[in-house]
């Protein structure tokens, strides 16, 4: 066989046809409509969980708020001013350890509640009484919109004796500890929801949320006829938006007939074996291991990098980051310069232009695989909703970074969707920030009414 024959035997398997991805589409559809249904949720691997955030902003908020937002790669607090259109945001990033993210529930929560000690003593805010917006971005059951239990880990968490539990409680009870009372959790938001509540906060057709970051998950607006699970009142407004959790699809084994033998392996080496599929072959945390995986194995097919040192970075697991992927899908010339220095910076020597070409191949491959997957699910949403013309807001590093991802996604969702559907990607600016601060602003603005009514 011709090299070039032998390289495309070990890539093929990311090509994949529309008339793959529309089947894709179809099982994704049938497993959200078993997570809407009562009698199946439970076995439904999407979970469609009801968030009771029932109406989307109107501009009229305002106040002072704190936001925490914590799910993935960076941890951060938030103060979030609004005042009608106007928004300002001052924020602080904070570490989370790994053996914070691999020990206790309480560990995990001591040190959150730290973090906003700090954060309300520099900004001079011990003595004001804050509502908190707590963006939490793992699979949660809402029975309250502060009120939520976490049903599983994902994206490199693992704290004991947290799943079950109901994190608002975690959060006030590690406040307490260290004295704090004045700051109270309001709502508990996922990170596609506040992306959808902050887009939707200046956009009327906004009623899809996107995360393509650490972890990749959406949310939709759905009629409550359509929620099997919803149990509270069936007042106006009739619409209740759903956090899909879609990171699960696949968790059956129905996703089979796509995955290579680089997402097995990487699945393999996970944290979460078999858990969050989907998300696997699509997010930041595991991208740019799926295209090292590919590496690793055309290296060691003699195809790349001849006479490559076995001790090579290349060969750890974790090196290649997501966000090479991006460097390199920049180069746009003959000269390579991004990929090189990734190469370089991997301690890979004597590299040839021929190298650098099939390098860069491979992630244009896996990351065109993860926009059209991405897209599948989309087109499902839009198909679902049948509204002529919607804006779909998307947030994460991904999607922020990668040069190609929005116009792949844009030619693919086009091709995916039912004739006569308009629709407009566009990047939510600090979703889980203004998101969250705005569900607690509706929710405080709600609670005040109902008070002066009784
Ligand atoms: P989170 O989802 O935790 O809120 P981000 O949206 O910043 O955080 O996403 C972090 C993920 O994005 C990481 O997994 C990282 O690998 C990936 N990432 C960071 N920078 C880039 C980049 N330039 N291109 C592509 N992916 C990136
Ligand atoms: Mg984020």
């Amino acid at each position: 066989m011709e090299t070039y024959e032998r390289i495309e035997s070990v890539i093929h398997g990311f090509k994949l046809s529309s008339l793959t991805y529309k089947r894709v589409m179809h099982l994704l559809h049938e497993e959200m409509k078993r997570g809407l249904c009562n009698k199946s949720h439970n076995r439904a691997d999407i979970k469609m969980f009801p968030t009771f955030v029932r109406a989307l902003p109107d501009g009229s908020e305002k106040g002072n708020f704190l936001a925490l937002d914590l799910g993935g790669t960076n941890f951060r607090v938030l103060l979030v001013k609004l005042n009608g259109k106007d928004v300002d945001i001052q924020s602080k990033t904070y570490l989370i350890p790994q053996r914070v993210m691999l020990g206790t529930g309480i560990q995990l929560f001591d040190h959150i509640a730290d973090c906003i000690k700090k954060f309300i003593t520099e900004h001079d805010l011990q003595n004001q009484k804050l509502p908190l917006g707590f963006t939490f971005s793992f699979p949660c059951k809402q029975e309250g919109l502060a009120k939520a239990r976490l049903s599983q880990w994902t994206k490199g968490f693992r704290c004991e004796g947290v799943v079950g539990e109901d994190i608002c409680r975690l959060l006030h009870e590690a406040l307490h500890r260290i004295k704090i009372n004045s700051i109270e959790v309001v709502a508990v938001v996922n990170d596609a929801v506040g992306t959808l509540m902050s887009a939707a906060h200046s956009d009327r057709q906004c009623e899809i949320g996107l995360i393509l970051g650490t972890g990749c998950n959406a949310c939709y607006m759905e009629s409550l006829e359509n929620v099997g699970l919803w149990e509270e009142d069936r007042d106006h407004p009739n619409q209740v938006i759903i956090n899909t959790e879609w990171g699960a699809f696949g968790d059956n084994g129905c996703l089979d007939f796509i995955r290579t033998e680089y997402d097995r392996e990487l699945d393999n080496f996970s944290i979460n074996p078999g858990k969050q599929i989907m998300e696997k072959m699509i997010s930041g945390m595991y991208m740019g291991e799926i295209v090292r995986l590919v590496l690793e194995r055309l290296a060691m097919d003699e195809l790349l990098f001849s006479g490559i040192d076995k001790e090579s970075e290349l060969f750890i697991r974790g090196r290649f980051y997501t966000k090479y992927v991006s460097e390199i899908e920049s180069d746009n010339d003959e000269f390579f310069r991004n990929t090189k220095q990734v190469l370089d910076e991997l301690g890979i020597e004597n590299y040839t232009s021929e190298d650098c070409k099939i390098v860069k191949y491979v992630c244009t491959l896996v990351s065109a695989r993860a926009a059209f997957l991405s897209s599948a699910g989309i087109a499902t949403l839009i198909n679902r909703l049948k509204k002529k013309t919607m804006t779909i807001a998307i947030d994460g590093s991904l999607y922020r970074f990668h040069p190609r991802f929005h116009n792949l996604m844009v030619l693919k969702i086009r091709e995916l969707v039912n004739p006569g559907h308009k629709f407009k990607l566009t990047l939510s600016h600090d979703g889980s920030g203004k998101g969250a601060a705005l569900v607690a602003a509706v929710a405080t603005r709600l609670h005040e009414k109902k008070i002066a009514v009784q």
